[in-house]
């Protein structure tokens, strides 16, 4: 057998770990899953490095992908809620091909019908990402579990450019309007500092004083 060192097995490990998420990313390419974009996820990468949050909470868990970057990135341990089945296998294959079985746990189920999955568990970050005509009501249900001084990160918030666009389809229309409704809802929230970034779909920062 071939000796190698630490250090060569942490590459090859690495080089590995990194070809799997490849392989994610093609598959959400391939079948339209909305996972964050580059942009976005360098922001998230950033928040998580300089904030540390050791517990996070996430809606919209897709395929694992946002979920397995935030715990790797700051060690947290990471609880991501789906409600799609498809959507729930996949991520179960995927955090577990990951070997983070242990720091990522999938709660199948829609966000809104959580009762007691969540009982006795704080948050130092919640990753707001999944119907964006909810986003005022996970926003509201969550945040009760949030740590003082913890942070809510919100994706899409300016939705491809739709929010200053001239929309026809009145699903549409109603959508972007509600997502109007929690941008307002955030600014004029006295409890949070809230900014609006224009990277990726947008992203609002959100801190509780
Ligand atoms: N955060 C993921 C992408 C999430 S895409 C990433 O960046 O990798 C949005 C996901 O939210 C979809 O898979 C959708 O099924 C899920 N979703 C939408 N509304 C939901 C709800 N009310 N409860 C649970 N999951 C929801
Ligand atoms: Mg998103």
């Amino acid at each position: 057998m071939v000796e190698i060192s630490d250090e060569e097995r942490n590459v090859l490990l690495n080089l590995k770990f990194d070809d799997y998420v490849e392989t994610m990313r093609d598959y959400a390419k391939e079948h339209n899953v909305p996972i964050i974009q580059d942009e976005g996820l360098a922001f998230l990468k950033a928040i998580v490095k300089l904030y540390k949050p050791k517990r996070i909470l996430e809606i919209g868990c897709a395929i694992g992908y946002s979920s397995s970057m935030m715990s790797i990135y700051s060690d947290a341990e990471v609880y991501t809620i789906e409600r799609d089945p498809i959507m729930y296998e996949q991520a179960c294959k995927n955090i577990k091909a990951l070997g983070l079985e242990n720091k990522v746990h999938i709660i199948f189920k829609d966000a809104l019908e959580i009762t007691n999955e969540l009982d006795g568990l704080d948050f130092d970050m919640i990753f707001i990402d999944a119907a964006k005509g909810q986003y005022t009501k996970f926003f509201q249900k969550f945040t009760t579990q949030l740590k003082d001084k913890g942070i809510v990160v919100t994706d899409n918030m300016l939705f491809h450019g739709f929010l200053d666009a001239e929309i026809h389809s009145r699903n549409l229309r109603q959508l972007v309007g509600k997502l109007k409704k929690y941008h307002e809802f955030l600014l004029t929230n006295p409890d949070y500092d809230t900014s609006i970034y224009n990277l990726g779909d947008g992203m609002a920062l959100s801190i509780k004083k």
